[in-house]
C-alpha cells in the first residue's frame, strides 16, 4: 500500500507525532484536532475500513480497541473520551486505512 497515508506514517516516511507504538499498533495525534486532545489508533498493518473486516481480523480488532484505554490515560484522559470509527463513503471516511479516533479533554492537574 504504497500509496497510503497512513502506511507512511507507520513507515516513518511522513512525520507524525505518534505517542504509542508496539509490534501491531500505532497512534498519533491528528493532523487538525477536533477536541484538546485528538489521536488516532492504527494497525500496522493495511486494512482500508471497518466495511472489509471479517472474523479473521477479530484479534488485531481486540487489540485495539483494548489498548485505547492505556493510551488516553497517558494522554491524560483517565476520565473518559469519546471514540468514533468513520467507515465508508456514506460514513464520511477521508483515509482509507482503517482508524479509531480518541477524543476527550484532559483532566486539570
Ligand atoms: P476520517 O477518515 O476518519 O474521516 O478522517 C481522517 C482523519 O485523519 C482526519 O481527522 C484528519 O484530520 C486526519 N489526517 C489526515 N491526514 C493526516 C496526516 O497527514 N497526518 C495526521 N496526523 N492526521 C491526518
Ligand atoms: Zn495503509
Amino acid at each position: 500500500m504504497s500509496d497510503c497515508l497512513f502506511c507512511k506514517i507507520v513507515g516513518k516516511q511522513i512525520p507524525a507525532k505518534i505517542i504509542y507504538e508496539d509490534d501491531d499498533l500505532i497512534a498519533f495525534n491528528d493532523i487538525r484536532p477536533a477536541a484538546p486532545v485528538h489521536f488516532l489508533v492504527i494497525p500496522k498493518q493495511h486494512i482500508d475500513s471497518l466495511l472489509g473486516c471479517t472474523e479473521q481480523d477479530q484479534v488485531l480488532l481486540g487489540k485495539l480497541l483494548a489498548r485505547v484505554p492505556h493510551i488516553a490515560r497517558e494522554q491524560g484522559l483517565q476520565a473518559g473520551f469519546k471514540t468514533a470509527i468513520n467507515t465508508g463513503e456514506a460514513g464520511g471516511q477521508e483515509v482509507y486505512h482503517l482508524h479509531l479516533h480518541v477524543l476527550g479533554t484532559p483532566e486539570e492537574s
